[in-house]
């Protein structure tokens, strides 16, 4: 027969979570290959305390040794990448360890992604709450300001309730950009499946977006094989990719300057490994330091924040690009400097 700590630890080696066995005289007297990643090749035959040193797994492995009940502790770490958090789990063992005394079987299960996912929805409330204040703070004022000091003002009336139309559009945007992104998030994972003609959906969107150029005396030029050009793709969230990108160009681009839309169609994608088309939305506008470039698509990011919100910008638009892109199983490059106007990419699968 075997000896018991060979069986035990063959025991733990099939346990699919970091796990370690501590006996009566407080020492580690067995571990798995995970344990031992995640805590150091050396950890049996030493004290707990020397191996393990955060005072709330101490506590709950020295309580559930005293009493035998279960007991459960965080543990913190780092793998290199990143810091981790594991939920530890220590439980009563009867018959084991040094004259059969009994120990702690103690097991990290790593939680990191939930609190992750914790974070990033607090993170999100914050930031929906803080853009939503700033419009609701402006117009709660002007209220005030209109029932008392400017009651009998005409033209300051005028001027305000032009203000407070602005700020609520800017609520309004707000609004209808998260719904979108919800939107888009909850069918992230279904493919989509009609029959798209991307040349004709960006004359469409350059037709509506023509108003917004012409404002700024921005010229917007197509250039594009003639004839239809299909992919398999949802026709609604691709015209929102590329009003979003074009919209940008517009905004962030120089008075007077230029938008150049490229399609490009690829038997063989290298970013894809399968037939794509790829439309390059480029401005000339002052660009987009590097710095910026790797965090672009988050919610909220801008990189030229004070540019962003006089514009009217939500900074959910390239969040919503990505996802959408995502969905269709695309890609999306972005290349700019400063001063060197800057080019989004869409590479969507056909
Ligand atoms: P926003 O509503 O602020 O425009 P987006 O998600 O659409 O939000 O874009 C994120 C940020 O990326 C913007 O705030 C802006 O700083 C930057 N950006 C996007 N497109 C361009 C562009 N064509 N030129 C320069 N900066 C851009």
């Amino acid at each position: 027969m075997s000896h018991p700590v060979d069986l035990i630890r063959a025991a733990l080696d099939a346990i699919p979570l970091p796990t370690l066995l501590v006996d009566r005289t407080e020492r580690i007297v067995a571990s798995n290959a995970d344990a031992q990643t995640l805590l150091g090749a050396q950890i049996e035959n030493r004290h707990f305390a020397t191996i393990l040193r955060q005072p709330p797994i101490l506590d709950a492995i020295e309580g559930c040794l005293r009493d035998g009940l279960p007991k459960t502790a965080q543990y913190l770490s780092n793998d290199g990448a990143q810091d981790t958090t594991f939920t530890v789990s220590c439980r009563f063992v009867p018959g084991v360890g040094v004259r059969e005394a009994g120990g702690v079987l103690v097991s990290f299960q790593d939680i990191t992604h939930v609190e992750q996912a914790g974070q990033m929805r607090r993170d999100f409330v914050a930031n929906v709450s803080h853009e939503l204040r700033t419009p609701l703070t402006a117009l709660m004022g002007f209220i005030e300001t209109l029932r008392g000091p400017a009651k009998d003002d005409a033209p300051a009336r005028a001027r305000f309730l032009d203000i407070m139309e602005g700020e609520a559009a800017r609520m309004n945007r707000l609004v209808g950009d998260l719904l979108s992104l919800s939107r888009v998030e909850e069918d992230e994972r279904v493919r989509p499946k009609d029959q798209v003609d991307i040349v004709a959906q960006l004359n469409s969107t350059l037709h509506s977006l023509r108003p917004l150029a012409d404002e700024a005396g921005i010229s917007m030029t197509l250039d594009a094989a003639p004839g239809p050009l299909m992919i398999t793709g949802d026709g609604d969230q691709l015209r929102q990719v590329f009003t979003n990108l074009v919209e940008n160009a517009i905004k962030y681009g120089n008075r007077g300057g230029e938008v150049r839309l490229i399609v490009t169609d690829h038997d063989r994608d290298g970013a894809l490994r399968a037939p794509s088309v790829r439309v390059q939305v480029a401005d000339d506008g002052p660009g987009i330091d590097p710095v910026h470039l790797p965090r672009l698509t988050e919610r909220f990011y801008r990189a030229d924040s004070h540019r962003s919100r006089e514009l009217g910008g939500t900074g959910l638009g390239l969040a919503i690009v990505k996802h959408i892109v995502n969905r269709h199983r695309g890609r999306l490059r972005v290349s700019s400097d400063v001063g060197q106007g800057a080019s989004f990419t869409v590479i969507l699968p056909k």
